[in-house]
């Protein structure tokens, strides 16, 4: 596995792959890899020829007192999980290399859908994704790119921008991965303690519920949204930021659910936000 930390490394490398007529796949992460990651690049690994992970911890996507200083990083363990999983080269940049001391040019969706879910409380969050992702796509030019339903919002906001910038780039949404008691696998999960990590579980728990409501005939979005907030709030370290039901593609709200409408969730547990979320299939749920 190539370890580049230069955009030219990156771009030299690519250039030679497609030049063999490789097709080529990215995966964009933060590092701090788990299974959630790796089953991104195995999928990459399935649909193309050679596969490029970027691990960098984007600053602009990071609101000023979150988690940035402490996000988690293991560049050693990653490169370890990569190697395992058939990744062709890790893009590893310093913060400097990605950017200028002052950035003139965001890429921003201007619509409504940044600023609903994840947006009423991280309103500069998609900006920083569109940024990076779109920096990424330049720099990589990827003929597919691989994103986690886990992060719903930003997966609809990707293929809006792809639309939009006419990237040509083909975007892969994959499924998210639970550890075997059901908490969606995330980097942010080794903030929790003991008691925490029990308590988180009920995120999945309502997911499960959500579901069940639906296969049961229930399609009313108020009524499902509620009986999750209501199970949420019984555990004692759990602070609701969201529990919506939107349009899976538009983000818009909606009232009677139907198939690929979204129901997305963001708790605090103790001082960590977690986020989980299903998309609607009104035969199962
Ligand atoms: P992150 O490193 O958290 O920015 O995530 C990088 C990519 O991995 C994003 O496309 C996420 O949606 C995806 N991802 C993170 N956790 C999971 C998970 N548990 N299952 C599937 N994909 C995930």
């Amino acid at each position: 596995m190539i370890k580049a930390n230069t955009v030219s490394q990156v771009r030299e490398q690519v250039k030679k792959w497609k030049k063999e007529g490789l097709s080529v796949g990215l995966v964009p992460t933060m590092g701090y890899l788990h299974k959630g990651h790796a089953s991104l690049v195995d999928e990459a690994v399935r649909q193309c020829d050679k596969v490029v992970v970027s691990d960098f911890v984007n600053p602009t996507q990071f609101g000023p007192g979150e988690d940035l200083e402490t996000y988690p990083r293991d560049f050693e363990h990653d490169c370890a999980l990569l190697e395992a999983h058939g990744c062709h080269m890790v893009f590893h940049p310093d913060v400097s290399e990605m950017y200028t001391e002052e950035i003139a040019t965001y890429v921003e969706n201007i619509s409504d859908m940044p600023k609903t879910l994840c947006g009423k409380t991280r309103p500069i969050h998609f900006r920083g994704v569109c940024t990076v992702v779109s920096k990424l796509f330049n720099i990589v030019t990827p003929d597919k790119a691989f994103f986690g339903m886990k992060d719903a919002q930003q997966l609809a906001i990707i293929r809006k921008m792809v639309t939009d910038l006419s990237f040509g780039i083909e975007i892969v949404g994959c499924p998210i991965v639970r550890e075997d008691d059901g908490l969606a696998m995330s980097s942010r999960n080794t903030y929790l303690s003991a008691e925490e990590r029990k308590q988180a579980l009920v995120l999945s728990r309502a997911v499960k519920l959500g579901q069940e409501l639906i296969a049961k005939g229930e399609h009313d979005a108020d009524k499902i949204t509620s009986e999750m907030k209501a199970l949420i709030t019984e555990m004692p370290l759990a602070k609701i930021d969201y529990v919506s039901a939107v349009d899976g593609t538009s983000l818009k709200d909606t009232k009677t659910l139907k198939n690929g409408d979204l129901v997305a969730m963001a708790v605090y547990i103790g001082k960590t936000r977690l986020i989980d979320n299903f998309t609607v299939n009104c035969d199962k749920g």
